[in-house]
């Protein structure tokens, strides 16, 4: 009998634990760990009522700690851990995975705690480790990571003899009623988009202002929005993939609203990630805000309007001749509530690592080594995504504005 460990209870965990119940027969027995084993409790509690199948094992883990980690992987025996903690954690639970004999999936690229900035480098160094223990590690296979990579490896199989021009666009065009609030873990979100722009241009990294670059971008079903250049994970691993790529950049909304906000976090020293000295207690002010902004996880019941995700490219295509194509997903912020009592940016997520554990459990993607989703059969995870609540379409040959 197979058996699955999800490790993190935030939004993208209770996802990726309903997607995992729906799909049982894929997955075995299934344990949820995470800081907080009550949010566990109540995430099972959930699923029991809703499936009326048997709920799922839980358990407290500190998966900052590998030894703690160690014995968890040990005493459960899983054949596969989905890492939905955050970014921080990728490493521990790596070593954990190579120490316990376990393989791994993840939807984040590591970040240190101190310094706000991630890169693959840290996790590709564990390349020959896994290989040589036979192992698999499947990185970023959330939706930007993950479903992005693999619309891109999906044109690049079907459709184009050489890739020229990746624009990844990301909007989201929902509405959750809230002055300000992040659709994901704050504090791992305000890092992210209050960086420097990066994107790909004829062999190197040109670097932006933070939102320096923007436009208005038409989204299918939504409209126009603007959108603005920022840096973005999968960037790293596709321009290394798909060498043919002469610029690749990643484009998301935001709204003037949130922008204005950020701004203000940003200026008044709110966004820093530096400890400082609070009444005698340290306290490090991004984290402070986090526990007073909105629970991502709580914005699901008044969320309306949707996200549409998808990537925009140019190039040649099999006869070369040239060719633009348009592939995306729009998600109901409402339609993910229902299904799971989460917003649509925790069920983009949450649905592709799903997915992406199902290519490994049923031996699809199982390979040992380090991969990022786009090395691997883009194929059968398209079914799936159509499968799972997240069908995708395609636009060929008309004007992509980028
Ligand atoms: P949340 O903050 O809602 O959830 C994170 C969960 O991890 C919480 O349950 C938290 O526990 C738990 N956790 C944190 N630290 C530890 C630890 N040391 N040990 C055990 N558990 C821990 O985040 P999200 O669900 O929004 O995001 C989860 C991941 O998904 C993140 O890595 C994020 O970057 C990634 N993501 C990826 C996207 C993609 O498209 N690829 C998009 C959105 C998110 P506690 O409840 O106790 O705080």
């Amino acid at each position: 009998m197979s058996k699955t460990l999800i490790i993190g209870a935030g939004g993208v965990g209770t996802v990726v634990a309903h997607k995992v119940a729906q799909n049982h027969e894929t997955f075995g027995d299934i344990l949820l760990a995470s800081r907080t084993q009550a949010k566990c409790d109540a995430i099972s509690d959930a699923i029991g009522t809703r499936y009326g199948n048997k709920k799922l094992q839980t358990a407290p883990v500190d998966a900052d700690q590998v030894p703690e980690l160690v014995r968890l992987f040990r005493s459960f025996q899983p054949e596969l851990v989905i890492n939905v903690a955050l970014p921080y954690q990728d490493l521990t639970i790596m070593d954990a995975c190579l120490e316990a004999r376990v393989n791994y999936l993840d939807t984040a690229n590591y970040e240190p705690k101190d310094e706000a900035k991630f890169e693959y480098k840290w996790q590709w160094a564990y390349q020959d480790k896994f290989k040589a223990a036979g192992l698999t590690a499947i990185l970023g296979c959330g939706f930007d990571p993950g479903v992005t990579s693999i619309f891109t490896a999906y044109a690049a199989k079907h459709y184009f003899s050489e890739m020229h021009y990746l624009d990844i666009v990301d909007c989201n065009a929902g509405d959750h009623g809230k002055a300000f609030a992040t659709n994901f873990n704050p504090e791992i979100n305000i890092r992210e988009v209050t960086q420097k722009g990066r994107f790909w241009e004829n062999g190197q990294w040109v670097t932006t202002e933070p939102h320096e670059i923007h436009q208005a971008l038409t989204y299918p079903g939504i409209g126009p929005k603007e959108s603005y250049v920022i840096y973005h994970e999968e960037l790293e691993s596709l321009v290394k993939n798909f060498p043919t790529l002469k610029r690749a950049r990643f484009w998301m909304t935001f709204g003037q609203e949130y922008l204005t906000h950020l701004r203000v976090i940003q200026n008044i020293g709110m966004a820093r990630i530096d400890p400082i000295l609070y009444n005698g207690v340290e306290i490090v002010p991004i984290q402070f805000l986090k526990a007073v902004l909105p629970d991502p996880g709580e914005l699901g019941e008044n969320y309306t309007g949707e996200t549409s995700i998808g990537c925009r490219i140019q190039g040649l295509d099999k006869a070369g001749k040239e060719i633009s194509y348009y592939v995306y997903n729009n998600c109901k912020h409402q339609d993910a509530y229902r299904e799971t009592g989460a917003q649509g940016v925790s069920y983009t997520t949450g649905v592709p690592a799903m997915i992406g554990a199902m290519m490994f459990m049923k031996g699809i993607w199982r390979k040992p080594g380090v991969y990022n989703v786009e090395e691997l059969d883009p194929d059968p995870f398209m079914e799936q995504l159509k499968k799972q609540g997240l069908p995708w379409h395609e636009i060929f040959n008309e004007d992509l504005e980028v």
